[in-house]
């Protein structure tokens, strides 16, 4: 039987609302903005570093659904880093959503006859809009006249300090590149905009930054701090990739101990290496695998299959868990890719059951993955392929799977990310958090002795 899918997007939003009661509404619509993107008004812009409100940052990823030379004024006025959603018909609890811009949206964000900023869809409101404000750390640059917002970008509503120390990635071309990663277009674009984004960030900005939202983040929002960037397959700076994204871990906790709980995303590394980023300080480590199906796995991310393979990967990130310990191992899969065409599932049900059983291998054994929800960049192959990324039922399945198969290995939700639940929950590319039931995971608790 061939399911009847409504016929705007307001009909598939309520109906996916009422037919999962026990998934927080504030998730379905994040979920939704997150697939779509959202068309900013010129209203909803940003006056970039000189304004009031905290701009976009392009952290890593371009994390929009068209090129930047396709953006408008929001090119040109960069629009916020992130929205907070509250009110409306759903009552929403406040919700943190990471912003991807969209010009051709159903979903809107403009100012009303009011003044007020309100987020609507089809011609409805749906949401009352505040605008994350600009951190006073933004407001000093650097001595060499960089800004922070370049080097140590903050994100989930200054939670998290974003440190892409390495722009690029050394997986390059059709057979290495992760198939929904625009990582290496994005520095192009930006570079050809002419807009600062260093490519290998020196140690001594990365800890200059810090300093001075250390010394101006005096309500301690940030809490903790992601050291992140390509793979590197041969050497950066004469380092392989352990050494390079260690110097940053060692030199921040030898200055900043324990100021922030520390995280690394990089590959799959032997346990050796990963050892040393413990050593440094580091206490959450994310050696991500982005999808669990083994032939996808090999299509998707030919790179990692080409350089370390399915099967050490995930041997790896056991190896890891003995290291941090499970629960601080917290392995990302990019929500929505499998279900890419043309080598994705061709249903909701084959894609959910591929996940649950990657769920249950890494819980069973004590390690919580987490998700990101996938963004259709038109730059990659799958974006390109798949402008309207995946269903948004599958997503809502997901956040239903998840949360079940957390309830059946007994664990709480990841440490490092703030307090769980709607109307609670920062992490913004995701609505994972906004699910679960309220939990604060304490700065205290997520370091272990
Ligand atoms: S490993 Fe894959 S996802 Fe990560 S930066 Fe490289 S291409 Fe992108």
């Amino acid at each position: 039987m061939t399911a009847i899918v409504p016929s705007t997007r307001t009909a598939l939003l309520e109906s996916l609302v009422e037919r999962f009661p026990d998934v927080p509404p504030e998730a379905v619509l994040k979920e939704d903005l997150l697939r779509t993107g959202i068309a900013f008004d010129e209203s909803a812009l940003s006056d970039n570093l000189d304004g009031e409100v905290k701009p976009k940052s392009y952290f890593i990823f371009s994390f929009d659904q068209k090129p930047l030379t396709e953006l408008g004024e929001a090119a040109l006025r960069r629009p916020p880093e992130e929205v907070a959603l509250t009110g409306g018909p759903y009552a929403l609890r406040r919700t943190i959503v990471s912003v991807r811009v969209n010009p051709a949206s159903p979903y809107r964000i403009a100012r009303g006859g009011d003044g007020a900023l309100g987020l609507s869809l089809e011609g409805r409101t749906l949401a009352e809009v505040a605008l994350p404000p600009m951190p006073e750390y933004y407001r000093h640059p650097l001595a060499s006249g960089k800004t922070v917002m370049e080097t140590a970008p903050t994100i989930q509503w200054g939670y998290l300090v974003y440190l892409t120390v390495l722009r690029l990635c050394q997986y390059f071309g059709a057979k290495e590149e992760c198939g929904f990663c625009d990582i290496n277009h994005n520095w192009r674009q930006h570079k050809r905009a002419g807009r600062p984004y260093t490519g290998v960030k020196p140690v001594t900005d990365v800890l200059e930054a810090l300093a001075l939202i250390d010394r101006y983040d005096t309500e301690r929002v940030s809490k903790a701090y992601t050291l992140t960037g390509g793979s590197v397959t041969s050497t950066v700076d004469g380092l392989a990739e352990a050494d390079f994204y260690g110097r940053y871990a060692r030199a921040i906790e030898e200055r900043f101990p324990g100021r922030w709980i520390g995280k690394v995303v990089a590959q799959a590394l032997p346990k050796a290496d990963v050892q040393r980023f413990r050593d440094y300080g580091i206490v959450i480590y994310h050696p991500n695998y982005e999808v669990w199906d083994r032939r996808l796995f090999s299509v998707i991310s030919p790179g990692k299959e080409r350089y370390v393979g399915r099967e050490e990967w995930h041997r790896r990130i056991l190896d890891a868990a003995e290291v941090f310990g499970p629960r601080y191992v917290i392995p990302n899969f990019v929500a929505g890719v499998e279900m890419a065409r043309p080598h994705g599932f061709a249903t909701i049900g084959e894609a959910i059951a591929s996940t649950t059983e990657g769920l249950d291998w890494f819980m069973s054994r004590g390690i919580t993955p987490r998700f990101t929800t996938w963004c259709p960049e038109p730059t990659t192959p799958l974006g390109r392929a798949n402008p309207d990324g995946a269903p948004l039922e599958y997503h809502i399945r997901l956040l239903h799977a998840y949360r079940d198969a957390l309830g059946r290995h007994g664990l709480k939700p990841p440490p490092g990310y703030g307090v769980a639940g709607a109307g609670n929950a920062v992490f913004s590319v995701s609505s994972f958090m906004d699910t679960l039931d309220p939990d604060e995971v304490t700065v205290e608790e997520a370091v272990p002795a």
